[in-house]
């Protein structure tokens, strides 16, 4: 599949709406997840929305889970889709960590904005992928400790989180043609609010990819080499659903809501949706800002606290950074007497990212720098 934004698969997999057909199409999504998987191995879904039939749906997939308070207790992650005539198939999905809001938020405003005579294709929205995760306002599952965007490709009969990447990654994602998974830094990270590629092997692929980050049109904008979740992450799902192409964002963090971030993002997704021609016109009045692309280094090379303490930084998010500036202090509580450990920059850049709260272990993320694009690469 090759479209006028030259945004591609490399293959195209086959979607269970492909085999499916519209006559089949009130078929719930377990029969059908049942039918295609056999054994003790099939994914024990209960019941979810008809992502088939045209017309806009909302309602619950869910998942069982047996627990002390509850034997035959189920975990529910809403969704609403909406399915009008031919077009791309965009899934938006939030709440992959709990702990990240702006993208939450946007999800709800999206939910009682669009009209389904403004969509062409089909956009089907998760505002709380990690549905327990969310609840709990917190990046992991309190029912497992289990980090959604690290554990795919899941297991249909392993832990809540698991479960939860298993019917991403087997039942949802092989049916669409772009996804867009907004985070933020939650509770332990401020980010920059950025759109976000990985940076994908084709050269056409890439300049595609680029041109999405010029259409979202946040003021920044970032590549990696891999996504901090690898291959574990909803990026790496995408990869192996048949290379689906998949935007990211970082909203900002520190457990807040960025009011600007949040009406930024909001357009940059209805410029995405018409870039892609999932709707029919234009649902933004905003032109996208112009964004400067950065190049984020590899976690490798991230800022480490190399003990624990409070951290000063001398440095906020999108400053201009040089390699062997100081980037804060970390004082220790232990012995108070002794002096702080100054903590530097590694790279000339922009500082992308910075812990949030001043109380660090040793290990801790502090600081993570974005070096210009594409000069990082020469
Ligand atoms: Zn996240």
């Amino acid at each position: 599949m090759r479209s006028q934004h030259g945004l591609t698969r490399r293959r195209r997999a086959p979607s269970k709406r492909d085999k499916g057909g519209a006559s089949r199409g009130r078929r719930s999504l377990a029969l059908r997840a049942g039918r295609q998987r056999s054994g003790t191995s099939a994914l024990k879904l209960l019941t979810g929305p008809d992502l088939d039939e045209p017309g806009r749906a909302h309602g619950y997939f869910r998942l069982p889970i047996s627990t002390d308070a509850s034997a035959y207790g189920s975990i529910l992650i809403p969704a609403v889709t909406y399915r009008n005539g031919d077009g791309p198939r965009v899934l938006v999905v939030a709440g992959n960590h709990g702990d990240e809001y702006e993208g939450q938020i946007l999800i709800r405003k999206l939910i009682r904005t669009l009209e389904l005579d403004d969509v062409s294709g089909q956009i089907t929205l998760l505002p709380a992928a990690n549905a327990p995760a969310v609840q709990a306002g917190r990046r992991v599952s309190p029912l497992d400790q289990g980090n959604l965007n690290r554990l795919f490709p899941g297991h249909p009969n392993g832990t809540p989180t698991q479960m939860i990447a298993h019917l991403l990654e087997t039942v949802l994602l092989p049916g669409f043609d772009f996804v867009l998974d907004l985070h933020s830094g939650g509770r332990s990270l401020e980010y920059l609010p950025s759109t976000v590629i990985v940076r994908p092997d084709d050269p056409g692929q890439l300049e595609a990819q680029i041109e999405l980050l010029h259409v979202f049109g946040l003021p920044a904008s970032f590549v990696t080499d891999a996504p901090t979740g690898g291959g574990g992450s909803l990026a790496g799902a995408c990869t192996r659903a048949g290379g689906i192409p998949c935007l990211s964002t970082e909203l900002g963090g520190g457990g807040g809501v960025s009011e600007q971030a949040l009406a930024m993002a909001r357009h940059g997704v209805l410029r995405l949706f018409r870039h892609l021609g999932v709707v029919r016109r234009d649902l933004s009045d905003q032109p996208p800002a112009k964004t400067s692309i950065y190049y984020r280094v590899p976690p490798s090379q991230f800022l480490y606290a190399p003990e624990a303490g409070i951290f000063e930084a001398y440095v906020k998010v999108g400053d201009r950074v040089e390699a062997g500036q100081a980037a804060g202090a970390i004082h220790r509580t232990d012995a108070p007497w002794e002096d702080a450990t100054v903590v530097k920059i590694q790279h000339d850049g922009i500082l992308l990212c910075r812990r949030f709260p001043a109380r660090t272990e040793c290990g801790d993320c502090l600081a993570v720098v974005g070096r210009q694009w594409p000069d990082a690469m020469a």
